[in-house]
């Protein structure tokens, strides 16, 4: 786990004079950046005997990634894992979930007063928990190796850089990847500015405005007790539309095919840009592949159906392909709210 690639961006922003890495998260060996905790939140517990192999359960709330982190790692240390997950949860998870032998159980019923499915889950996992002697609930929110798992991503960039990351962008959701990177520029006095990328209706950092969202990982709708609003420099609040903007423009400059919360980490790049100093080293921390959004994020009728005719929002002239036109993703002026 870990060690992934960084990658250099020389399309995407090829009108700012900084450079561009991404961090290309999806190569762990479960498919995305959750990989990081869930063995992290399982290590240690395992490592102290409180969890132990074939008589502990492993009770969590998620409907992807961390899902399937868990699913794999309690796989590999034979570990019974529960999963809970809602409607939303694609049936491609469902299936990887079930492949790796996690037992899911899903919440059909929204919250009564949000609307949200996430307080419905976190409820079904706490009766769980107290029907099942010795569960384990490592609580992706809460749980402080969520964001220590991330210190050895900040440390992998900084070391391939060698010092030299003048702005690092996570996307934020249960805030583990922000909080982990910003302890370890802090630790070791790095001059890295740490950039949170928060989803417009998000709890988090004061969004503008409060709707519903459609990208996974993007923003959350329960403020985690994980959350140190402190560990960012700067906050950038992006739409599902500019996320899904910003994953076609990606694949489209760079064929790099990644997630939603990828697509908003570019957008959010395009925000930043005018006020980053020629000269400056960006590093985008690209929390999972596109392989899992083809009928979302890269299905066209999906996108229809959410935002109408958009398509010339990533459309260029194709005779300039090589040279992407004027602000080819990063001028994100055009998208629309919520
Ligand atoms: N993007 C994706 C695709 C994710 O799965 C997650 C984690 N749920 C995030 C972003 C947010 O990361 P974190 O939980 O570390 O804030």
């Amino acid at each position: 786990m870990g060690n992934t690639p960084l990658v250099e961006l020389e399309k995407i922003a090829a009108d700012g004079e900084f450079r561009v890495f991404a961090k290309v998260e999806r190569f762990n060996p479960g498919g995305s950046i959750k990989d990081r905790p869930a063995l992290n939140m399982l290590l240690d517990k395992l490592r102290s005997g409180e969890l132990v192999p074939g008589r502990h359960t492993v009770i969590e709330s998620s409907s992807g990634n961390l899902a399937i982190g868990l699913a794999q790692v309690c796989c590999y240390y034979g570990l019974r894992f529960i999963c809970v997950v809602d409607v939303r949860t694609t049936e491609q998870n469902l299936a990887v979930l079930r492949a790796y032998g996690a037992e899911v159980q899903v919440v059909t019923e929204p919250d009564p007063v949000s609307g949200e499915y996430l307080p419905e889950r976190l409820r079904r996992v706490a009766e769980l928990a107290a029907s099942i002697p010795g569960a384990y609930l490592p609580d992706q929110y809460g749980n402080p190796l969520n964001a220590a798992a991330h210190l050895t991503t900040m440390r992998e960039i900084d070391e391939a850089l060698k010092g030299e990351v003048d702005y690092v962008f996570c996307a934020a959701g249960t805030t583990g990847t922000l909080g982990g990177c910003a302890a370890y520029v802090r630790e070791q006095g790095l001059n890295t500015s740490v950039v949170a990328v928060d989803a417009v209706g998000s709890v988090l950092f004061d969004s503008p405005v409060s709707c519903s969202r459609l990208i996974p990982g993007h923003g959350t709708s329960v403020l985690p007790s994980l959350f140190d609003p402190t560990a960012a420099d700067h906050v950038v609040h992006v739409t599902d539309l500019e996320a899904v903007v910003g994953c076609r423009r990606l694949v489209r400059h760079e064929a790099l095919l990644a997630g939603g919360s990828s697509g908003a980490i570019v957008a959010a790049l395009g925000k930043m840009a005018p006020r980053i100093p020629a000269g400056s080293v960006c590093v985008l921390v690209l929390p999972d592949g596109g392989d899992r959004y083809l009928d979302t994020v890269y299905s066209d009728a999906w996108v229809r159906r959410h935002f109408g005719e958009v398509t010339h929002l990533w459309a260029d002239d194709p005779s300039s392909r090589d040279t992407p036109p004027h602000g080819a993703g990063i001028d994100l002026k055009e998208t629309v709210s919520c």
